[in-house]
């Protein structure tokens, strides 16, 4: 691996502009770097080496410090690659995500981003991975490597998770586990994943282990109910493959019956190990909100949600509408959505499991009089399958939510081109301390 590294060079330099990924770019002679953990203006003497197409940075020496400068809370900061903005207040936080998005969106009108009053613990979505140190521990991945960081106490996630994972980690050494290894694929434990409902206080936890057969397994779960009745249900999730994506295929529920409940916008939802649930709760409502006042949706109206999940926006979007369909690709969330709309004696909504863009090719063959598309796709984007199937249903408005705003510019400028117009687009803060930005727009006919 050192091989590829360049020599390394130090300088002494200044901050220009924070990019997207909350780095601020420098120059020397004529690399253009972009070094994590400065701020724009400061100067600083950094060594850096180029990897490949990348550089590595190392501020060594701060000689003038902006005043968007707080010292971050967390000791792990700068080692675990979760966080980018802590060593930057909130206040200029928000106001850089809100220059990111305007500088991206060009002429299209931008908000300034909704920001949290109290931008800590948000996080109701933690994984940890196991690590051997002398005995089992777990934490996050060290940037830029594969190397577990040990993490005491992390500031942006539900402080519930914490104390459940020093059990699971002094659990593992009581069962003798063994933690997995990537390598010799020998060894048991690779991931706990933990859900908490942020209203209900309901815990899901599922343990990423590499085998079904699970050695102590009855004392295990008793042992961890025991401890933290907060615990609703556990699930062992099977991941022998060797990959970087956390979940594997097989479920078998320890306890419980794999799902918990929380409560979003007066609703109940019922929510398992799989499927996409918003990791900050705070932040959904105003967001789930906003697109709602920004669809205006009225006894008329006919809206098709796409990319629903467990159907959130679908039943918010229920209690105002005439009639609503949700259209989501994995099964496992439809069949959430479905419980969930009995739940909450929902009845003028239907839910699509299938692709999106396929969906609303049939929508438009058969002339549906949609009224409002309602839509949330991953980072990604849309496609054009999908678009050119909602410019042919012809729906008054368009309400766009986006976490990845470039590929929303994009989505949105092929619909600009076919008489759409955007009205508005909104920023919101889902994921305080680190570079992400969530966005919404209006667009209509
Ligand atoms: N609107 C929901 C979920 C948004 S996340 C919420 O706010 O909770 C994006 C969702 O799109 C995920 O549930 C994912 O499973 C789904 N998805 C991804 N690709 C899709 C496709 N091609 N067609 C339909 N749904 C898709």
């Amino acid at each position: 691996m050192r091989n590829n590294y360049s020599k390394e060079k130090t300088i002494v330099c200044k901050g220009e502009y924070l990019n997207e990924e909350g780095r601020t770019i420098i120059k020397d002679d004529k690399e253009v770097i972009s070094v994590p953990f400065l701020l724009p203006l400061e100067e600083a003497e950094i060594t850096y080496s180029k990897v490949g197409k990348h550089y590595h940075t190392r501020i060594n020496k701060l000689i003038k410090t902006s005043n968007d400068r707080v010292k971050a809370r967390c000791p792990h900061y700068t080692v675990c690659g979760g966080c980018q903005m802590m060593h930057m207040s909130y206040d200029a936080q928000l106001k850089h995500k809100t220059k990111i998005v305007k500088r991206l969106m060009k002429s299209i009108p931008v908000d300034p981003v909704i920001g949290m009053d109290e931008p800590w613990f948000y996080r109701n979505k933690v994984i940890s991975s196991f690590a051997h140190q002398k005995k089992v521990t777990s934490g996050f991945y060290k940037m830029y490597s594969h190397d577990v960081v040990t993490i005491q106490k992390c500031y942006v996630q539900d402080q519930l998770a914490d104390p459940i994972i020093k059990t699971i980690n002094s659990l593992a050494n009581k069962y003798k586990l063994r933690v997995y290894n990537e390598d010799t694929k020998n060894g048991f434990l690779r991931h706990v994943l933990i859900r908490t409902g942020h209203v209900t206080g309901e815990v899901l936890i599922v343990l990423v282990v590499s085998n079904k057969v699970f050695p102590g397994k009855s004392g295990f779960v008793k042992d961890l109910i025991k401890s933290h009745p907060e615990i609703k249900t556990i699930v062992q999730n099977v991941n022998s493959r060797k990959t970087s994506v956390v979940l594997g295929d097989q479920e078998i529920v320890l306890y419980g019956n794999g799902q918990i409940k929380d409560k979003l916008c007066g609703l109940t939802f019922s929510i398992s190990s799989k499927s996409f649930y918003q990791i900050n709760p705070v932040q959904t409502e105003k967001l789930y909100n906003l697109a709602n006042e920004m669809a205006n949706i009225n006894k008329n109206d006919i809206v098709v949600d796409t990319y629903s999940g467990i159907g959130t926006i679908s039943l918010i979007a229920a209690k105002k509408a005439k009639q609503v369909f949700g259209v989501e690709i994995n099964k496992d969330a439809v069949k959430n959505a479905i419980k969930n709309a009995k739940v909450n004696q929902i009845k003028n909504v239907r839910f699509i499991t299938g692709d999106a863009g396929h969906t609303m090719v049939q929508m438009a063959k058969e002339k549906m009089p949609i009224t409002t598309v309602i839509m949330d796709p991953p980072r990604s984007g849309s496609d054009e399958k999908f678009l050119s199937s909602v410019v042919k249903l012809k729906p008054q408005k368009i309400v766009y939510i986006s976490c990845n705003p470039v590929t929303q510019k994009r989505d949105m400028d092929f619909l600009i081109k076919r008489g759409y117009k955007v009205k508005k687009v909104v920023p919101v803060d889902m994921f305080p301390m680190t570079h992400h930005v969530e966005t919404c727009a209006l667009l209509t006919k």
